[in-house]
């Protein structure tokens, strides 16, 4: 800070002005300091046509370093990045070729122990039992295989649908009959209230899945409920189905996490049972391509889900 005639009356910073130095800038001051200025001195070296060479050097280096640092942190993270999505391709695609491979020999397991289960007669208890266990233990690993495959179509893209005309009513009827002896194993009475009898466009793999996977959770985790009901309805070309439980049910603060793929509710009930935690996740997915949604819905006692499925009538006599 310099007074009118340029004497110092005020100093600050490292460096002193050598005797007869010219400020790099000087700064008036506003009335009522009006004689007054701010000058800026600074070394010779940086003085005169601007930064020294050695400084430009420096601050070239550094600015170089930076910027190979930066590219070399982008190339980096760029390349972890390409390596992740590539390995969770590989993984998923491995896990599909695995779930289809082991589908076949399943598939025949399951439709022999069915045929030997047939031939066998009513006094022979003891096998009936025995292929009972093997019957419904491939059908759980069955619906395991076939959540994998969905879910694996999904994070490709290529789930789709097939339709064709069939009686939703139909198709249900089937999905209980193969699991009545999981039921009946668990002692759980089942009640189905048919209402969808007609023919319609429907993708029955994917009513197969959904329904399958709501009644294997009243299996595993309302069992103690002892009771099974599954509803039908059909409104124009809308197709409901409900099936509820007498079980636990699910807390308010889960009802909509339960459909978060992986997700597991973590008590007593989940814990020791097997599962991925994919079953609703997928079963709603499935849904909404079919038109339509899966929601939980409020019910007195256990757990009730509603599917809905947007299903044309086939016309009558007419085909797909
Ligand atoms: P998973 O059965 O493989 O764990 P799901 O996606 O089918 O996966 O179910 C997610 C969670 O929702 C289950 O872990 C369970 O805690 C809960 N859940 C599903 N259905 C029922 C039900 N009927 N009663 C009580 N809890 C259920």
């Amino acid at each position: 800070l310099v007074d009118a005639k340029g004497a110092p009356i005020y100093e600050w910073g490292a460096f002193v002005p050598v005797e007869g130095q010219r400020p790099r800038a000087t700064l008036a001051l506003s009335y009522p300091l009006g004689g007054w200025s701010l000058a800026f001195y600074a070394s010779p070296q940086l003085s005169g046509t601007g930064l020294s060479r050695g400084l430009w050097f420096n601050v070239g280096t550094a600015l170089g370093v930076v910027v190979i640092a930066t590219i070399g942190l982008a190339i980096y993270f760029y390349r972890e990045y390409t390596r992740d999505i590539r390995l969770a391709a590989q993984r998923v695609s491995f896990v599909n070729q695995v779930s289809h491979e082991l589908k076949t020999p399943l598939t025949n397991i399951r439709m022999y122990a069915e045929l030997l289960q047939r031939g066998l007669d009513d006094s022979d208890e003891k096998s009936r039992t025995h292929l009972g266990v093997i019957v419904s233990e491939s059908q759980r690993l069955s619906r395991l295989i076939g959540n994998v495959l969905t879910f694996s179509r999904r994070e490709r893209h290529t789930l789709k649908l097939r339709t064709e005309p069939a009686s939703v009513d139909a198709i249900i009827g089937a999905v209980l009959d193969h699991y009545r002896p999981a039921l009946d194993a668990k002692e759980i009475e089942t009640v189905f209230k048919s209402g969808a009898p007609d023919q319609v466009l429907v993708d029955t793999d994917v009513v197969e899945q959904i329904v399958g996977n709501l009644i294997s959770n009243v299996e595993k985790y309302g069992a103690n409920g002892k009771l099974l009901i599954v509803e039908t309805s059909q409104d124009g070309d809308e197709v409901m189905i409900q099936v509820a439980d007498a079980g636990p049910g699910i807390p308010e603060s889960e009802r909509e996490r339960v459909f978060e793929p992986f997700y597991r509710v973590s008590d007593r009930l989940s814990d020791g049972v097997a599962g991925t935690g994919i079953g609703l996740a997928i079963a709603r997915e499935l849904a909404v391509l079919h038109g339509g949604a899966l929601i939980l819905v409020s019910s007195e006692r256990g757990a009730a889900f509603l599917v809905t499925l947007h299903c044309p009538r086939v016309p009558k006599g007419g085909g797909a």
